[in-house]
């Protein structure tokens, strides 16, 4: 559609970013210090309890890394009662108690790994309010009899972390998420928080309508990763590349991502036998090997791991110096989690893709058994991927709009768009013709359609809609369909027009 400047949003969105704590605030400050350790809030994390203590619903979206538990963990200390941490993986479950339990927090797990005598002993503890957090995976929520335990169970607030994964829209949808909110109402009128680290707007829309959190306060920090440089190169003699980057990195720490266990194999074997000190880190590996590889590249014995997507959930080694995708990852959402492991201490932070279009076409073949919907759900975070590898545009700005973020700038210097620059034109007239493609099509179609009116190509939806009537229609045949395609995707990122959050594709 026409983006016709700020509409008034359907939901609040609150953008305070890097708020400066006020002096008489401290109060929750010294509560922080007592319990955690810390001198001082990160970002939103302030404002973000303050809205959770006085008992409004709120949703949350921060960067991986920017501290979301502190969100949740500081409120369920303060607040009378127990509070429900819903969190899908059984592994950083176990993570996050331990490191409470260290803290000398009452927080506990409530999930399959436990025994029968195990979970009747939790369950008292809970009733008699001697625990302050229970982390459960939706599954165990699920279960009638620990709905009944719950009801007798003075609940604080439920938190919902890794929240895209109600989404199907989203990169990381869990159907058993979808049934979330039913689950909670039957402990009756509760607070919720919801937690994520990406959301594009449509999936952060997706979310709060699933969770009938339509009015809560919404909180998002910056996705800007200014210290991550961006860089997308042709998937030409990859190995002899990867390599001479690797030579430019020496003795620096990194992680490459690849798509299948045997290219994870095979890339640690040619880093070896380069002379450089790699492990594979996979699923199919043995959990005492697996464990030993990534325990030797947090610990500095390696300094290179090679890796499925398997690899990284939870894991916060701060000087990684550099990420490489060796294949193309399936979705914006992953890669930008994936670089995100970057340049945490704020320090050097390379990011490097090698791209092939041949890449997207398998990971498509990959998704042919799944059902129609989520095929095309999927299809379409790949065409993002492609729009994004393939751009001239600057990644950053790319990378932002995609997660609903304006960048300003017009050169971020920390990207190869950036750097170097390809050649620029006057592009006015084609935007225009854009713009009149989407209104004379009543703001109602996709990429495609509008390329093909423009055009003047004929198939059979121009044909069913009767579009070849239109004064458009093959106005701008002299162009081929990739250079339409960027302009309108450039259209987009600058904000000429945007997507309808409603209708996927338009
Ligand atoms: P996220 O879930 O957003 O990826 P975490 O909650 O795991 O991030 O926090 C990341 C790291 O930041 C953790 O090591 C955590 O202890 C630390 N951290 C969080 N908040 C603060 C703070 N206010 N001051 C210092 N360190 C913090
Ligand atoms: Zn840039």
């Amino acid at each position: 559609m026409v983006n016709e400047g700020h509409k008034d949003n359907e939901f609040k969105i609150l953008l305070v970013d890097n708020m400066i704590v006020a002096e008489e605030k401290d109060e929750l400050k010294v509560k922080l210090k007592e319990i955690f350790g810390y001198s001082q809030f990160r970002g939103n994390q302030e404002v973000v309890i303050r809205n959770i203590l006085s008992g409004k619903n709120t949703f949350v979206i921060m960067p991986t890394g920017a501290g979301k538990s502190l969100c949740y963990q500081l409120p369920a200390m303060i607040k009378d009662g127990l509070a429900i941490v819903i969190s899908p993986l059984i592994a950083l479950m176990k993570n996050q108690v331990d490191q409470l339990n260290a803290y000398g927090i009452n927080a506990r797990f409530l999930n399959s790994t436990l025994s029968k005598g195990e979970i009747t002993r939790l369950k008292k503890e809970c009733i008699t309010g001697a625990v302050k957090l229970l982390y459960v995976a939706p599954e165990s929520l699920n279960k009638e009899e620990n709905i009944e335990f719950l009801q007798k169970v003075n609940v604080s607030f439920v938190a919902i972390d890794e929240a895209h994964c109600i989404s199907e829209w989203g990169h990381d949808f869990r159907p058993e998420y979808r049934k979330i909110k039913t689950m909670i109402a039957q402990l009756g009128d509760m607070n919720v928080i919801a937690l994520t680290a990406t959301a594009t707007p449509k999936v952060q829309i997706d979310i709060q309508k699933n969770l009938q959190m339509e009015e809560a306060d919404v909180f998002i920090s910056s996705f800007n990763r200014k210290n991550l440089y961006y860089e997308v190169r042709p998937k030409k003699e990859t190995k002899k590349q990867l390599i001479r980057f690797l030579k430019e990195h020496k003795g620096k720490s990194g992680i490459i991502y690849c798509l299948s266990r045997k290219k994870v194999e095979e890339i640690a074997q040619l880093i070896n036998v380069n002379g450089f000190k790699a492990a594979p880190y996979h699923a199919g590996l043995d959990p005492d090997v697996r464990m030993k590889n990534q325990d030797d590249f947090l610990n500095e014995e390696t300094d290179i791991i090679v890796a499925t997507i398997a690899f990284g959930m939870g894991i916060d080694k701060p000087d990684v110096r550099f990420v490489v995708h060796y294949d193309v990852p399936k979705s914006l959402e992953g890669y930008y989690q994936e670089t995100g492991r970057g340049g945490r201490d704020g320090l050097e932070g390379v990011c490097l893709m090698f791209y092939s279009h041949n890449d997207l076409s398998k990971l498509e073949k990959f998704n042919k058994d799944k059902p129609v919907q989520e095929r095309e759900n999927a299809l379409v975070l790949l065409q993002e991927m492609e729009f994004y590898a393939e751009s001239p545009v600057c990644r950053r700005k790319q990378l932002l709009h995609y997660f609903g973020e304006e960048y300003k700038e017009e050169n971020c210097g920390s990207c190869d768009n950036c750097v170097h620059p390809r050649e620029r034109f006057d592009g006015t007239e084609f935007v225009k013709m854009a713009i009149e493609a989407t209104k004379q099509t009543n703001e109602r179609f996709n990429l495609t359609h509008l390329v093909n009116v423009i055009r003047g190509t004929e198939d059979e939806y121009v044909k069913s809609y009767g579009h070849f009537d239109l004064p458009i229609f093959g106005k701008g045949d002299q162009k081929d369909a990739d250079f339409w395609k960027s302009v309108i995707r450039q259209t987009l990122i600058y904000q000429y027009l945007e997507k309808d959050i409603d209708n996927i594709g338009v």
